[in-house]
């Protein structure tokens, strides 16, 4: 299988209020251009050149915020160094209110085939608690200019689980989201993170912490809904269209080798991950000084590994060829999984079953 490339831009026009991703505010234009300068730097330093790749992935942050002029430069940095197959999948996330008709068509024009769009929820209130920086209307509107600009392969963000959000706010979401038919959706629940302004609230008990039977409930209207609307689940987490799985987030399941370049951007080559500086700053400088900006490697444990993340997709895992691979015998943890419901064996596979989704640490947890 070919590798991909993910690329990381830093830069948002605010901060959400749940988020610790290493992101910046977008403040300046010099700021944005030295960092995709170093960034250029870096793609055009890796180590290897024509290594075959079929999905580039544009992450953040907001890339929908860096300019076609410079989308189209780092492209060009990727497609002299990589072999980039014709019909790559190329995926930029975009957030409501970011992108206008030039800029679309503009990215379209580049080879940008696929938007991960982060619509969060349409509830006013809940977009405001997120501090998302746009309103439902925006998310409608760039949806639309989307689909005017010829994306054809849309996926949207949902997160449940939000303080205050009660069941019929979920279902009104799920209902909207369904009924403007994106090809394929991420469905989250929300985690808290501490020292970010959500989580301090909810420390300091400002805000309800979200209710875990509530957020069990919320799971399994996900789920139905979804596919009673047509769509596949193939991942914890994710559903498409048929034929609208999303290529380049299959490669970390499936432990392919994805390079990552940008800040705090992780990479596996397929025998060590390792990771880049997390500060956008210290970044540019290490780049710029030295044409790498790595600071933490290690070689995983390919057999847990392999297992763990290959129960996150829905056909699971093919045990005895995995037995076979990594002369391990994993009896004890498939007695102890099924006879607590959270896996199923279905054909020689071992699949995680929908209680198993929904407390997937502990079935993980058995692997580590
Ligand atoms: S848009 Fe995404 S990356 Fe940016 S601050 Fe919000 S959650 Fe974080």
């Amino acid at each position: 299988m070919p590798a991909g490339v993910y690329l990381h831009i830093p830069f948002c026009k605010s901060r959400c209020s749940y988020c610790d991703f290493a992101t910046d505010v977008y403040r300046s234009g010099n700021a944005v251009k030295r960092y995709v300068s170093a960034l250029i730097k870096e793609i055009s330093s890796f180590r290897s050149s024509n290594v075959a790749i079929d999905t580039i992935y544009f992450g953040g942050g907001t890339p929908s915020l860096l300019s076609p002029h410079h989308i189209e430069s780092v492209l060009e940095a990727v497609g002299r160094q990589f072999d980039v197959s014709h019909d790559a999948e190329i995926t930029m996330e975009m957030n409501p209110a970011t992108v206008t008709a030039e800029s679309l068509a503009a990215y379209r024009d580049l080879g940008v085939n696929r938007a991960s769009f982060g619509v969060q929820t349409f509830n006013e209130r809940d977009l405001k608690l997120l501090a998302r920086g746009h309103d439902a209307n925006d998310a409608r509107t760039t949806f639309r200019l989307l689909r005017e600009a010829g994306f054809d392969n849309v996926s949207f963000d949902l997160i449940a689980g939000l303080p205050g959000q009660s069941m019929d706010d979920w279902r009104r979401n799920l209902e909207e989201a369904v009924a403007m038919a994106p090809e394929h959706l991420s469905l989250y629940l929300l985690e808290i993170h501490e020292g970010t302004p959500l989580g301090e609230q909810l420390r300091a008990g400002r805000r309800p912490l979200p209710d875990e039977d509530l957020a069990a409930e919320m799971y399994e209207l996900m789920i139905d809904t979804l596919e009673a609307a047509g769509y596949k689940q193939y991942e914890i987490s994710n559903f498409a269209k048929p034929g609208f799985e999303s290529r380049h987030n299959t490669k970390y399941w499936r432990m392919k080798a994805v390079y990552g370049f940008g800040v705090s951007a992780h990479s596996f080559d397929g025998r060590e991950r390792y990771a880049n500086e997390r500060d956008t700053a210290a970044y540019v400088t290490k780049i710029n000084a030295r044409g790498h900006a790595e600071v933490y490697r290690e070689t995983p444990n390919y057999a847990s590994e392999t297992a763990f993340l290959g129960l996150r997709l829905n056909n699971g895992i093919d045990v005895e060829l995995h037995q076979s691979i990594f002369a391990v015998n994993l009896a004890s943890q498939i007695d102890s999984l099924t006879s607590n419901g959270l896996v199923e064996m279905i054909d020689g596979r071992m699949r995680l079953t929908r209680r198993g989704m929904l407390f997937s640490n502990e079935v993980f947890a058995e692997f580590v």
